[in-house]
């Protein structure tokens, strides 16, 4: 089986779109790392994209505070006004579906998927040492994870850590083959807000039986999204750093 895994799309059309027409034909099943909104100016039509296409999706933590949650309440001013914004405009029926997602961890094909690790949702896992820290309560072999943002990710064997690159700004594509004897937290990167200094789209493909991770970077049309953002009235920084990649 080969995954698409997408994350952190945040209410950003253009980008999901986008990977979907890239990832056509690459991949026999998809799933979301969640934060399907949040941010960008699309909540319904991004909910509404994913409910069609996407079987197997956990939540995030901006689903959460879009939703009524109050982890609305620990949210930064900005991300703060951008989920009371997508709480007022998303339909009932949206809402409805984003509230139902389960929480990560959940166990698929041999391997599992998170939002922020494999030990708490709402944990970011940024660095070597961060990563060293999960390993202990690594339920698989494989984890796949989202949150942060930044494509990449970590493998670990006998106590030694590293990073997994992303694909270089002149690459579409950075390929990964799994170890045997090898834990590994893998990263898909953000499809609709990446802040990894590349401003394209980021997704990734899993291939279960040939243990390979591609990670992808895609072309879209930022201006699209960053217009939106703006006509709707949301904070002017959330379609700057759209340009920006970080
Ligand atoms: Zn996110």
């Amino acid at each position: 089986m080969r995954w698409l895994i997408l994350s952190d799309i945040h209410g950003n059309l253009p980008a999901l779109e986008s990977v979907l027409a890239d990832a056509k034909g690459r991949c026999d099943a998809l799933l979301c790392l969640g934060d399907i909104v949040g941010y960008g100016a699309d909540p319904n039509a991004v909910t509404e994209r994913i409910r069609e296409t996407v079987p197997t999706v956990i939540r995030g933590n901006h689903d959460r505070a879009c939703t009524g949650d109050p982890t609305i309440e620990t949210f930064t001013d900005l991300a703060y006004s951008a989920a009371m914004w997508t709480r007022q405009v998303l339909t009932e029926e949206n809402a409805g579906y984003l509230r139902s997602l389960p929480a990560g961890p959940i166990a698929l094909d041999g391997f599992h998927i998170a939002h922020g690790s494999p030990r708490d949702e709402d944990e970011y896992v940024f660095t070597r040492q961060d990563a060293a820290d999960q390993f202990s309560c690594l339920p698989s072999h494989v984890c796949f994870f989202g949150h942060t943002h930044v494509q990449g990710g970590f493998g670990l064997r006998r106590g030694r850590t590293w990073g997994l690159a992303k694909p270089d700004d002149a690459e579409q594509e950075a390929a990964h083959t799994l170890e045997p004897d090898t834990c590994y937290l893998v990263n898909p990167g953000s499809v609709g807000q990446p802040r990894d200094s590349d401003p394209r789209a980021s997704y990734a493909i899993f291939d279960g039986e040939a243990r390979t991770v591609h990670f992808r970077r895609v072309r879209y049309d930022i201006e699209a999204a960053r217009k939106k953002i703006l006509a709707a009235g949301l904070h002017p920084f959330l379609a700057a750093r759209l340009v920006a990649g970080r």
